[in-house]
């Protein structure tokens, strides 16, 4: 604790880990003063946020999220939930999004988080100060912006910051020689909204990740004849009719036709790229030296404390997790660093964690961008923060009904949204609730 008395902690974003962050934050008043959680666009939620509309917003700014009007969840509810607060019981496993959007404001009700968030407020610097009475002799000073009025700037002094800006905003176009000379539309999946405006269209689709994959079932559906170009050919799952696999595009040549790495080519009316988002972290100064370099957001402790700078928290980096548990399990990580029930290492000991970290994950054969990836390895990662901090793991209901339907979506991609696990979850539930583990 500082000797300030209570600490006083800024979140940045008031999407999923946002409000888990505040969550934690409020549910602690003891050792923490209210948070004050900074949002940029008038609503909770973040990706969650449907806008059929893509490009701006009315004030100028940037749309944030990446979300299409069809879209239903790829993990079911009954473990996207954050842990202490189930999804409503009537719904199926794998909700419409506008169910996780609703699910998020009665989590900011049930949680009284509404008070504490600034709407329409944008971040535009985080600059660290040392100070002699500060946590670990340090504090923060957040300087905001109503809207795009750059002239209306205020700046509040913080013990700690939480950055919950989110990562799937700013979209990634891959490197391709010649591609300005695509004649077709050239999009990225952050402006795709529904499949109707590419109905009967020819398709190329750069990316099979999860949205990749779930975008070209769509377009199968109104007819477009897609070409799903990507690294991990051939998928051995069951593709929709329509969708033909190709390896990854190599170049667009003089006639706007694109070349395939086998060599083949097409000349498709599309070109959708599902080639995912960059990090960005524009108002985090200089100075806090994070960096972001291929994809991977270093050095970062634990994947979120900056060794120089231990009092502020990037939240929700990881890839390929269980997100809401996640951002879960990391808030109550970053209570305990605060509250000092977990004592950090020093700075050169969290240096040389990072280092080893990285350099064990790179000899297993992880390039850099995909250091982030955690995929299996999230469960392990979620214990031991939890071990570290002195709090409750998540249940291994988690892991395991994730584990499973990760393996069902790739057995069964066109059918495993249809699974229901409800009663499951009811059960796991109720053994939860008898534990007194609420
Ligand atoms: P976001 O939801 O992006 O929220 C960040 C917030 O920060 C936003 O509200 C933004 O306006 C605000 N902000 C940013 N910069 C500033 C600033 N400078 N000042 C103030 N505010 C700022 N996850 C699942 O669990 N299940 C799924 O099925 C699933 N499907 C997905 C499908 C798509 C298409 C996408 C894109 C993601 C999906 N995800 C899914 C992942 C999803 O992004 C996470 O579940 C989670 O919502 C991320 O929350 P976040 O708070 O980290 O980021």
């Amino acid at each position: 604790m500082s000797g300030l008395g209570k600490l006083r902690v800024a979140v940045i974003g008031a999407g999923a880990a946002g409000l888990c962050a505040a969550r934690h934050l409020l549910s602690r008043p003891d050792t923490f003063a209210p948070p004050v959680v900074y949002e940029v666009t008038k609503n909770i939620g973040g990706t969650w946020v449907y806008e059929a509309k893509v490009g701006y917003y009315d004030n100028g700014l940037p749309i944030h999220s990446s979300m299409y009007r069809d879209l239903r969840t790829n993990i079911p509810k009954e473990v996207m939930s954050f842990p202490d607060f189930p999804f409503a019981k009537h719904l199926s496993s794998f909700v419409h999004h506008t169910e996780v959007r609703k699910y998020l404001e009665e989590y900011c009700h049930h949680f009284r988080l509404w008070d504490h968030i600034q709407f329409g407020t944008t971040v535009a610097s985080v600059t660290p100060v040392r100070v002699k009475n500060g946590w670990n002799g340090l504090a923060w000073n957040v300087t905001s912006n109503n809207g795009l009025d750059l002239s209306k700037s205020t700046t509040e002094r913080f013990d700690a910051v939480m950055v919950c800006n989110g990562h799937f905003y700013d979209p990634y176009i891959p490197t391709i020689p010649g591609l300005e000379k695509f004649k077709g539309t050239l999009m990225h999946s952050h402006d795709y909204r529904s499949a109707e405006p590419l109905a009967g269209k020819s398709v190329v689709l750069l990316g099979a990740g999860l949205s990749g994959l779930d975008i070209a079932m769509e377009l199968s559906n109104v007819d477009a004849k897609v070409i799903l170009s990507h690294g991990q050919h051939p998928l051995t799952c069951p593709l929709p009719s329509g969708v033909q696999q190709a390896p990854p595009v190599t170049a667009v040549l003089d006639d706007g036709s694109l070349e395939f790495k086998d060599g083949k080519r097409a000349k498709p009316e599309v070109f959708l790229m599902c080639t995912g988002y960059n990090f960005t972290f524009p108002f985090l100064d200089e100075k806090v030296g994070v960096k972001v370099q291929e994809h991977l957001v270093w050095p970062l402790y634990k994947f979120l404390i900056p060794p120089a700078y231990p009092s502020l928290f990037i939240v929700g980096i990881c890839r390929a997790i269980c997100p809401f548990p996640h951002f879960h399990i990391q808030s109550q990580f970053v209570l305990s660093v605060l509250d000092g029930s977990f004592s950090l290492p020093t700075r050169e000991e969290m240096e040389k964690d990072i280092e080893l970290d990285i350099a064990a994950r790179r000899a297993r054969g992880i390039s850099t961008r995909h250091i982030l990836k955690l995929d299996s390895e999230q469960w392990a990662y979620n214990d031991q923060l939890a071990q570290l901090g002195g709090f409750q793991p998540l249940p291994r209901f988690w892991s395991n009904l994730y584990e499973s339907n990760k393996v069902f979506r790739a057995r069964d991609m066109l059918n495993y949204k249809t699974y229901n696990y409800t009663l499951l979850g009811e059960m796991e539930w109720a053994v939860h609730n008898l534990h007194g583990q609420q």
